[in-house]
């Protein structure tokens, strides 16, 4: 097992043996707080009210595209700011999907940060939305490293963690289509288990991926889209569930 180093981390270790013995859902159930996780009021970042940001479990506020929507085709992207019209776009330090354009766009990887950055910009000034860059000093967790030990797949477009549930990528799915949506949880796992917390994840200590639905159907549908990952990194990933609140 890696080191845990901080309370932070290993609040997470805790609230994971909970949700590992009796699912996500019943974990949930003891938590009186549930409604604030789903109230973008209460989750936006500093003056912002509906600020997009990153997937990026180190960035848990406002509405959620990896890179702001860095690597969405642009008509989906343009599709995603006209559901959610947001109030600021936002940037981050370290973005992986900010290297992931790089890669697929033959662009220094090492400035990749910048180039995040310029592109996030351009987007805000096009559609008329502000720019904020979130520095490492306002990131959550333990900021240069990523610490997600699960990666929620949300169907509310409202949904943002924060203590006690485990530090987790969040992957909107109410306002882009499966596929896409998909993409993102899989850039999710990837992230983990290349650079990420690795060595804390076994079959028994599954790295998550939290379907969040309005009713049992629809969570029933995402667990089905999922499953689509199964085979991606075998028992290490196991696939479960919360309802919204
Ligand atoms: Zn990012």
């Amino acid at each position: 097992m890696e080191t845990i180093n901080n309370n932070f981390e290993k609040n997470n270790v805790d609230v994971m043996k909970e949700i590992y013995k009796n699912g996500f859902s019943e974990y949930a159930k003891s938590l009186t707080n549930l409604p604030d996780f789903f109230n973008l009021e209460k989750n936006g970042f500093k003056e912002f009210k509906k600020p997009v940001c990153c997937m990026d479990e180190r960035t848990p506020f406002g509405i959620h595209a990896a890179g702001s929507g860095i690597l969405l085709p642009e008509y989906d992207f343009d599709i995603f700011m006209s559901k959610t019209n947001p109030d600021c776009l936002t940037s981050h330090d370290g973005c992986g999907a900010g290297k992931i354009y790089c890669l697929k766009n033959n662009l220094p990887l090492e400035d990749s940060d910048k180039i995040a950055k310029e592109w996030t910009m351009k987007m805000a000034e096009k559609y008329g939305k502000k720019h904020y860059h979130i520095s490492y000093s306002e990131m959550v967790g333990s900021k240069e490293h990523h610490h997600a030990r699960v990666c929620y797949f949300d169907a509310t477009g409202q949904f943002n963690y924060s203590d006690p549930l485990p530090a987790g990528f969040a992957v909107n799915r109410m306002d882009m289509p499966a596929s896409v949506a998909i993409d993102e949880v899989s850039v999710a796992m990837d992230i983990i288990f290349t650079h990420g917390p690795k060595n804390l994840f076994d079959s028994e200590n599954p790295f998550l991926l939290v379907a969040i639905g309005n009713n049992e159907e629809e969570l029933s549908v995402l667990k089905q889209e999922l499953s689509s990952l199964n085979n991606k990194y075998g028992k290490l990933v196991k696939i479960d569930g919360l309802l919204a609140a």
